[in-house]
């Protein structure tokens, strides 16, 4: 499989040299050690990576959503896993449309030289899962600060974060006519909460994915860290969520494109029964299938990105980006791992590592029925479900 060229060649070969400075034994070390990737997240954020999606004027580089894609694809095709540091490239887009200028000076030039880390996001409730709208962690005003009670589940990247955008109610459910109403955003400085009305308990889980319980009790934070409009935080979180969904969409289509090719060459290379196991139908057809639905579903993101950059309505297809290629890409890994028999389990391989990881783009950050009953309801206007 020939390596993609296209528009974006210069961003492809800049990102793939500093990925090779970080190989397969690094990654799995790290993987085992459950660790953080903390020298190749560096690496990324000083060659300004990162900062991709930040305007210029506050010191980021202002590339489009496409080119923006390209780094995260490139970082997952080469082995690597965005997951551990694609908040750093999103989460800020709320303080981009959303802040004020106070905010946005305030915080962004630091988002953008690495001195600030915000890859945290806090949205999921143990209680209410999916139901984002009937969260139950409450924010209220009280002597010129904002005090913060309840409860958070599978918050990430926490303890490698400075700050988090919290999603939390301040008009009770009672009183608002829409459920998506009375819901605010705050920037909340993580380190200053940590112990002082905040409290994390990691959840050791699947991937080597750092995500945490998050508990408040009496959590106060200065009145101007509200982000966005009071009441409408439902429609702050949302404007920055297609951008997730999106970059998580090129992410997967670069495990896709992973998985096949390493499913090609160990197919060309394996010899049993006297030739390469990639000469059986048996082996090959499910590759093939495999790469067409990649390609399929890269199509998709390549739609999304341009609505995004062209500042059009893009939720129908963000959406539908982020479910074929985490489709794909899984398809992608299980024929890899079945291609490889029982070599494909061992760690060695790096298989079942990408395997784990790509798996979890169809539970978070939106899982796939809930992709389906936007689709049904938004695109199709067939009646809402829930
Ligand atoms: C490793 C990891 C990292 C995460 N990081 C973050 C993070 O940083 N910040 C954050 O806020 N959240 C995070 N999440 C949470 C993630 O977004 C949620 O797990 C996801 O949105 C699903 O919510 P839930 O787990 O509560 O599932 P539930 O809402 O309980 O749903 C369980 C299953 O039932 C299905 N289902 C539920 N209701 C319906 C319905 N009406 N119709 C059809 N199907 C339905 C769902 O699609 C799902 O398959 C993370 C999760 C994981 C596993």
């Amino acid at each position: 499989m020939q390596n993609t060229t296209d528009q974006y060649q210069e961003i492809r070969d800049a990102v793939r040299a500093l990925c090779a400075e970080f190989p397969d034994e690094y990654h799995r070390k790290v993987d085992e050690q459950r660790g953080y990737p903390e020298a190749f997240v560096d690496a990324l954020t000083k060659a300004g990576w990162m900062a991709a999606l930040i305007p210029p004027e506050y010191g980021g580089s202002g590339l489009s959503m496409a080119e923006a894609s390209v780094i995260m694809e490139e970082i997952n095709r080469g082995g690597g896993n965005s997951g551990a540091c694609h908040g750093q490239m999103y989460v800020m887009n709320a303080i981009v449309r959303s802040g004020t200028t106070e905010q946005k000076e305030k915080y962004l030039p630091r988002i953008a030289s690495g001195e600030l880390r915000i890859q945290s996001m806090g949205v999921t409730e143990p209680t209410t899962g999916s139901d984002t709208t009937q969260l139950k962690t409450m924010a209220v005003k009280k002597d010129g600060r904002w005090v913060i009670n309840g409860q958070k589940v599978w918050i990430s990247r926490i303890q490698h974060s400075d700050m988090m955008i919290l999603l939390a109610r301040t008009t009770p459910l009672a009183e608002v006519k829409k459920r998506s109403e009375g819901l605010s955003c705050f920037l909340v400085d993580l380190k200053t909460a940590m112990g002082n009305g905040m409290t994390v308990r990691p959840i050791l889980n699947m991937v080597n994915h750092e995500t945490n319980e998050l508990f408040f009790d009496n959590l106060e934070i200065p009145e101007e860290n509200l982000l966005g409009p009071e009441g409408k935080g439902f429609k702050t979180l949302l404007d920055g969520l297609n951008a997730e969904r999106t970059l998580i969409a090129a992410e997967c289509i670069g495990d896709g494109y992973w998985f096949i090719d390493r499913a090609r060459k160990y197919a060309g290379e394996r010899r049993v029964f006297g030739r390469p196991i990639g000469q059986n139908q048996g082996v090959q057809f499910p590759i093939a299938d495999a790469y067409i639905e990649v390609e399929a579903a890269n199509l998709m993101r390549w739609k999304a990105c341009e609505l995004i950059d062209a500042h059009k309505p893009c939720g129908a297809e963000a959406n539908m980006a982020k479910y074929l290629a985490a489709k794909a890409s899984w398809e992608a890994a299980n024929v890899c791992l079945q291609t490889h028999g029982g070599f494909g389990f061992a760690c060695e391989y790096d298989i079942e590592r990408k395997f784990r990881e790509t798996r979890l783009y169809q539970v978070a950050p939106i899982s796939t029925n809930m992709i389906f009953s936007y689709v049904a309801e938004h695109v199709l206007g067939l009646p809402r479900s829930f």
